[in-house]
């Protein structure tokens, strides 16, 4: 830069720069900021900063600008209230200097998802980011279906202290929370990477196989005692694929109509193949399954336990790699470097106790009507059954997806 180029101000006017404040607010019709800037353009001001809000049809518009250059404040102001009363619109002008105030240190995007919302829990949640030293800068809406989900933009405080003191209060009052630290990492590209049992799919699929088998009672027994400790997630799947043997390979096909996707499976697939996010699943359950999800779903990546077939039948065996609790963190590393994405631009989505380790390896791992254990450890829990609202803590609108999918039908 040469000497005589002005220093750089990032177009912010100086802290000692008088400025004014315009807010309008008032029964919202067409044409409201246009008339504004209309009325401010007479007096050649500058534009600092520009925020609108509409909330069921009443507008708040607050505009920043820099003083009149060659006439009275007073001029201005009795212009802008004399045009705002001829809307019938209120106007309130205060004087200051500077810019806004520049936002603290450390920024976080908070979404809660309420069904309903209460006022309590919201604030709640709005005391707690206080106490947390955050100050909400901004509060939207980012959905009404099918659950209230709201956003707060939050600075001034750590993110990870903030999901802290924000995770016991939500389990207290029964809503969801997510924190998570805003930039560019937040809309980069990303990869999600699901479970398959009690999370993409309402089944456990091995269990749909036992009733065909007719074990479910033994099926049950093995996943009890493997909930209880007794036996690990090798063992148990081993001896619930023994009690399969015998069963013909046709049952396959049959299992695989009996898969009820969760609601908003299809819907989270779609938006995020839409943004341009790879998508794929992990599965302690079935490649028998899992290939077919992946064709069906139009997935980018998919991986199992084979159900081993010799002579048109089930063996009782598996064959391949053993996608476990480490296989599947393993997994997501696997398909990130694929994707050659960072591991920080990942989300996984889990269930389980087996999923913890995939959970605790992404960007973002989220709780999915886990069980409290599960939920305790990841980053951020959904508790509503629906797999779409994991769209809400990346910051997607439910009018976006909704704009989408108009687009294309
Ligand atoms: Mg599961």
């Amino acid at each position: 830069m040469s000497a005589s180029q002005p220093p750089e101000t990032n177009g912010a006017p100086a802290a000692d720069v008088p400025t004014l404040l315009v807010k309008i607010f008032g029964k919202d019709r067409p044409g409201i900021t246009a008339g504004l800037f209309d009325t401010l353009a007479a007096f050649s001001v500058d534009v600092v900063d520009i925020e609108q809000v509409v909330t069921r049809g009443r507008i708040v518009l607050c505009a920043l600008v820099t003083e009149p250059a060659g006439v009275s404040e007073g001029e201005l102001r009795a212009t802008v209230h004399g045009w705002a009363e001829s809307l019938k619109l209120q106007a309130e002008i205060i004087s200051g200097t500077g810019d806004n105030r520049p936002r603290g240190v450390g920024r976080s995007h908070v979404t809660v998802l309420g069904n309903p919302l209460t006022s309590e829990s919201a604030a709640a949640i709005a005391a707690r980011i206080t106490e947390s030293g955050g100050n909400i800068d901004r509060i939207f809406r980012l959905a009404k279906y099918p659950v209230t989900a709201v956003e707060f933009a939050v600075s001034g405080a750590e993110t990870e202290a903030l999901r802290t003191a924000l995770a016991t209060q939500a389990a207290a009052l029964g809503v969801d929370v997510a924190v998570m630290a805003s930039g560019l990492g937040r809309r980069a590209q990303r990869l999600v990477v699901m479970d398959v049992d009690s999370t993409l799919i309402q089944d456990e699929v091995i269990e749909l196989f036992a009733a065909h088998a007719g074990c479910e009672e033994q099926v049950a027994e093995v996943t009890a005692a493997a909930m209880r400790g007794e036996l690990d997630f090798e063992q148990s799947l081993h001896a619930r694929v023994a009690l399969l043997a015998g069963l013909d390979a046709s049952v396959i096909e049959k299992v695989r109509g009996e898969v009820r996707l969760t609601p908003g499976a299809r819907t989270l697939i779609r938006t995020l193949k839409r943004l341009g996010y790879q998508v794929g699943v992990v599965s302690g359950g079935f490649t028998q399954v899992t290939d077919d999800l992946k064709e069906r779903l139009g997935l980018d990546f998919a991986q199992a336990n084979t159900l081993e077939i010799v002579d048109g039948k089930l063996t009782g065996r598996v064959t391949g790699e053993i996608v476990d609790r480490a296989g599947k963190a393993r997994l997501l590393r696997r398909f990130a470097a694929e994707a050659g994405l960072p591991l920080n631009q990942t989300v996984a989505i889990g269930d389980g106790a087996n999923d913890l380790d995939m959970l605790n390896t992404a960007g973002l791992g989220v709780a999915f009507n886990a069980k409290p254990v599960v939920r305790e450890a990841a980053h951020t829990a959904v508790n509503v059954p629906f797999l779409d609202t994991v769209l809400y803590l990346l910051g997607i609108t439910r009018e976006e997806v909704e704009a989408a999918d108009a687009l294309d039908s």
